[in-house]
C-alpha cells in the first residue's frame, strides 16, 4: 500500500461531508459561554440574533449537537472547490532527507486564495434564506472580503467591507478581485459612519485600523433594517464551518490507511487550525484515538504562548460580546514591521478551552524563519504559500527534521491555508533582506492586558 501512495489523496464529490462537525458536543468542558457586556449575563439567542442571522447565532450557541447537516445550496458551491486536494509532500520529504511522511491539506484552490470561504459560504447562504438585504464587514489584509464577496456574489446579496485606509490603498488589486464580485468596498474610516466621521475629525490623516473598521462595519449594519454583521474567525459558528477542511483529511487519510501522528496548523483566529482538528481531536475526546496538535503562531503576537485566560472583547472598538480566550488584550497591536497576518489579539473559546486542558502544544515562531520556510516550501513543492500558511509549514519542517535526526517514520499532517499571491511586498522585504523580528516584551503584553474587563 505504501509504495503505491498517490501524490493526491483523492476524494470523490460524493465523498464530500453532509454535516459539519461540532467538537463541543463532544467536549466534557464546554468553552465558556459569550457575555453581553453590560449585564455580564451569558448572551441569549435573542440578543444575538440581532447581529447575527438566526440560524447562526444558534449554531454559535449550540454545544450539544455533534452533527449538523450543510444545506444542499451550500454543498453546491463546495463541490465547485472542494473537496480540497490532500498532498503527500514527496518532494519536501526528499528536500529535507526526512523519513517522515507529510501531508498537507491546500485550501488555497479557489479564487479567493484561502480557507475562509468555507465559512463566508455559509454566512452568506443563511442571510439570503432569512431574506436580508446584505451583510457588513471588515478586512485587514483582504482575504476575508474576498472570501465573502465572492460568496455574496454568488446567493447575490449586497456585501459592504470596510476596508483598512493603508490596506485600500497598497493592495488595489485585492480591492478591485471584491469590487469584480459585487462587493462595496470603503476605505475605512470613512464618512458614512459616525464612529468613522469621528475618528476622521479627531485624526484627520489617519490610514486606519481594524479597530475601527469594525466599528463602522457593526455600526452600518445594526443601523440599516435587512443587514447584518459577519465575521470571518474566532467565532464557534466559524470553526463549524471550517470542520469541513477536518472531516475530508480524516476521511481521505482514512481511505489510503495512514494515521496521522502530528497535526499541525497556524492559528490567528483560530478558524482553520480548529476546522483542521476538530473531528481528529473528537477521536481523542472519544477515547477512541492519539494525536499531538500544534497551533503555531508569529512571535509577534503570541496569544497562546504569552497571553492570557480570561474573559476579554472579541474586538478593539468593544462593541462585540465578551469572550473567554487566551487574549493580549483587545488593544494589542503587532508592531509595524510584522507583515504576515495572524494578528488577531485573541484566540477561539473552543481551541482556548482544548488549550487550557492541555490538549494541544502551542509554539511561537519569528517571521524571517517563517518565510525561510515559505521558500524551501515553494521550491520544493510549486506553491506560493500565504505568509500565515507557513507558520505551519515552518513546525511541519521542524517536526519532519527531528524524524530526519531519530529515523522515526512519522505521518506528520498540517493545514496550507493559502496562496500568496498578495502578499508579494512581504516576500520583497524578505528577500531583499530587509525584514526583522520584533518580539514584544513582556511589559508591552502587561502593559495591554491591564485593560482587560473585570
Ligand atoms: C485568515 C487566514 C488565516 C488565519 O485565520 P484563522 O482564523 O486563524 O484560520 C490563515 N491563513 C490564511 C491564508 C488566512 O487567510
Amino acid at each position: 500500500m505504501k509504495s503505491e501512495m498517490p501524490y493526491k489523496l483523492m476524494l470523490t464529490e460524493n465523498e464530500l461531508p453532509n454535516s459539519w462537525y461540532n467538537v463541543r458536543a463532544d467536549m466534557a468542558k464546554k468553552p465558556a459561554p459569550l457575555l453581553d457586556p453590560a449585564t455580564k449575563k451569558p448572551v441569549t439567542l435573542e440578543q444575538l440574533s440581532q447581529v447575527f442571522c438566526t440560524e447562526l447565532a444558534k449554531q454559535e450557541l449550540n454545544d450539544t449537537d455533534r452533527f449538523i447537516e450543510i444545506p444542499e445550496e451550500i454543498r453546491a458551491f463546495y463541490r465547485m472547490y472542494r473537496p480540497a486536494p490532500l498532498v503527500r509532500a514527496y518532494c519536501l520529504e526528499k528536500a529535507l532527507g526526512t523519513p517522515a511522511h507529510i501531508f498537507y491539506k491546500f485550501e488555497g484552490n479557489n479564487t479567493s486564495g484561502s480557507h475562509k470561504l468555507n465559512s463566508a459560504i455559509a454566512q452568506a447562504y443563511y442571510a439570503a434564506k432569512q431574506g436580508q438585504k446584505g451583510v457588513t464587514t471588515e478586512t485587514g489584509a483582504g482575504q476575508w472580503g474576498t472570501a465573502l464577496s465572492m460568496a455574496c456574489g454568488y446567493f447575490h446579496i449586497d456585501c459592504d467591507v470596510f476596508m483598512v485606509k493603508c490596506s485600500y490603498e497598497q493592495k488595489p488589486f485585492r480591492r478591485e478581485v471584491m469590487r469584480t464580485f459585487g462587493a462595496n468596498v470603503i476605505p475605512s474610516p470613512s464618512m458614512t459612519t459616525h464612529a468613522g466621521r469621528e475618528i476622521l475629525e479627531r485624526f484627520p490623516g489617519t490610514t486606519g485600523s481594524l479597530g475601527c473598521a469594525i466599528s463602522e462595519a457593526v455600526e452600518s449594519a445594526v443601523s440599516r433594517p435587512g443587514y447584518r454583521y459577519v465575521l470571518g474567525s474566532v467565532l464557534s459558528q466559524v470553526l463549524l464551518h471550517q470542520s469541513v477542511i477536518g472531516l475530508e483529511t480524516q476521511a481521505a487519510l482514512k481511505k489510503y490507511g495512514v494515521k496521522a501522528d502530528v497535526i499541525i496548523g497556524c492559528a490567528g483566529g483560530g478558524s482553520n487550525l480548529g476546522g483542521l482538528i476538530s473531528p481528529f481531536m473528537g477521536e481523542v475526546l472519544r477515547g477512541e484515538a492519539e494525536y499531538r496538535f500544534i497551533a503555531v503562531e508569529p512571535a509577534s503576537c503570541p496569544s497562546l504562548t504569552r497571553g492570557t485566560y480570561a474573559y476579554d472583547f472579541c474586538d478593539t472598538g468593544k462593541v462585540c460580546p465578551l469572550a473567554k480566550m487566551y487574549t493580549l488584550g483587545c488593544g494589542f497591536i503587532p508592531n509595524a514591521d510584522h507583515v504576515g497576518g495572524l494578528r488577531y489579539h485573541g484566540m477561539s473559546s473552543i481551541l482556548s478551552e482544548l488549550y487550557d486542558q492541555g490538549r494541544i502544544e502551542a509554539r511561537s515562531v519569528r517571521q524571517t524563519e517563517v518565510f525561510q520556510a515559505a521558500k524551501e516550501f515553494a521550491q520544493a513543492e510549486g506553491i506560493l504559500p500565504a505568509p500565515e500558511s507557513s507558520h505551519a509549514i515552518k513546525i511541519a519542517m521542524d517536526e519532519a527534521r527531528r524524524c530526519r535526526e531519530s529515523g522515526e517514520v512519522r505521518n506528520i499532517v498540517f493545514g496550507l491555508t493559502g496562496t500568496g499571491y498578495f502578499d508579494m511586498m512581504a516576500y520583497q522585504r524578505f528577500n531583499d533582506g530587509l525584514m526583522t523580528d520584533y518580539i514584544p516584551s513582556d511589559a508591552e503584553i502587561a502593559r495591554s492586558l491591564a485593560d482587560l474587563p473585570r
